[in-house]
């Protein structure tokens, strides 16, 4: 049996990660869960996988639940916690289904602790990299993509060797607005944006899914995952999501990773790896419809074209991006700005950056806590003249 620490069990990873587990009960534990505030859903979920801990993410939400919990379920608060729950000395797999750079730390909790990590908490990787690479070298642990981008890669890099790869294929739908004007993206509203034409995904990451930073961070996460420099890895347009990665090999030889639009597929591969087990969710390749595969217009996307100068600056230019980002997203899902507005926030907080690198924890902090800061203030004195 695979004792299980499931980090964000409430979001869309999170539910999907538990209903994969349901349909292998026999082999997985689930020893510990988090929620942040959806108290209703977890409680749901603490009945029927009966964790050993739960821990959420304030004190209200703590009194409200507390008298609910079925016994063997000891209740913890705090962020601090979600570090202690994947660094548990009973658990093997750590899935990290947070959202944000609040993830962090519960990442390199679970690597120096030299667990096995499904990660799919992406801002791990965007703003922390260079953390997880270095504890990664002083570890036993693993770090398996659920992503489904980079699942896709590393299923196709199984048995290869790194010095054979040319190029790294990231394929992007390029989200709701691929072929909007400038013009009609200054009208687009929350719920457009969060009408994501292929996937069913929690708020924030379908937001950057529509400004396409999150094609950036996936940049980003594959040159920190796979080790490979950034010239190494391309994204191509391809509305259909079913070719989810491609790894191009020095002789010109092309693997591809197709599979359905669903991240159970993903989340199933990372908790069997190096097995596979049966699922019934298939592809059935006949009936496809055609599939394309085209190059970005990266002039469409300000947002994509600015992490790429972002990554050239620094590492605390990555922190920066991903914070600025985190509170511009925050403030257009609230309606305080407009979808255009987004790349106003994450450029200025950008020009104010200076070149860094970031060593440790503290180094993160620092640069995060600033950049949200900044962010807040510009939102705050510019968001009427916007
Ligand atoms: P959701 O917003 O659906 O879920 C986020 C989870 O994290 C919830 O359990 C939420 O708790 C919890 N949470 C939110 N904020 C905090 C915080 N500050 N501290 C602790 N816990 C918090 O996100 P997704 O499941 O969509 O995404 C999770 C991660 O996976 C993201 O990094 C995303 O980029 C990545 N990802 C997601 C994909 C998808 O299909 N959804 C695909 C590929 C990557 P609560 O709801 O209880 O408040
Ligand atoms: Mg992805």
């Amino acid at each position: 049996v695979i004792n299980i620490t499931l980090l964000g069990a409430t979001g869309s990873i999170g539910q999907q990660t538990l209903e994969v587990i349901k349909q292998f009960q026999d082999r997985y534990r689930v020893v510990a869960l988090s929620c942040h505030q959806n108290i209703t859903l977890a409680l749901k979920q603490v009945k029927e996988f009966q964790p050993k801990y739960l821990v959420v993410g304030s004190r209200k939400a703590a009194l409200k639940l507390k008298d609910e919990l079925p016994p063997k379920t000891s209740l913890l608060v705090g962020e601090e916690e979600l570090a202690h729950l994947a660094a548990l000395p009973e658990v093997d797999l750590v899935v990290n289904a947070l959202v944000g750079s609040a993830g962090l730390k519960a990442t390199l909790a679970a690597i120096t602790s030299g667990k096995t990590l499904a990660l799919a908490n992406k801002e791990s990787l965007v703003a922390g990299g260079s953390l997880v690479k270095k504890a990664l070298s002083q570890s036993k642990a693993k770090i398996l993509p659920v992503d489904s981008e980079h699942n896709a890669l590393f299923q196709c890099l199984q048995g290869e060797n790194l010095n054979e790869v040319a190029n790294l294929i990231i394929t992007a739908s390029g989200g709701p607005f691929l072929n909007y004007s400038q013009e009609q993206l200054k009208q687009v509203t929350v719920r457009q944006a969060l009408a994501h034409p292929r996937w069913q995904m929690g708020a924030k990451i379908t937001v950057d899914s529509a400004t396409l930073l999150n094609k950036a961070f996936e940049v980003i996460e594959a040159h920190y995952l796979f080790n490979l420099p950034y010239e190494q890895i391309k994204v191509l347009v391809h509305p259909q999501s079913i070719i989810h990665g491609l790894v191009e090999f020095i002789d010109g030889s092309i693997k591809a990773h197709i599979g359905p639009t669903n991240m159970k597929t993903a989340i199933l591969y990372c908790l069997s790896y190096p097995q596979r087990l049966t699922s019934f969710t298939r592809l059935d390749l006949a009936s496809l419809p055609s599939l394309e595969l085209k190059p970005l217009n990266e002039d469409n996307f300000v947002c994509f074209k600015l992490a790429l100068t972002a990554i050239k600056k620094s590492e605390a230019h990555l922190v920066a991006l991903n914070a600025s980002n985190e509170e511009a997203v925050k403030a257009f899902l609230e309606e305080k700005i407009s979808f255009l507005d987004i790349v106003k926030v994450i450029s200025a907080v950008l020009e104010a950056q200076s070149p860094a690198p970031i060593n440790s924890y503290e180094d993160f902090l620092a640069v995060d806590q600033k950049s949200r800061l900044l962010a807040q203030k510009y939102l705050k004195e510019r968001v009427l003249t916007l």
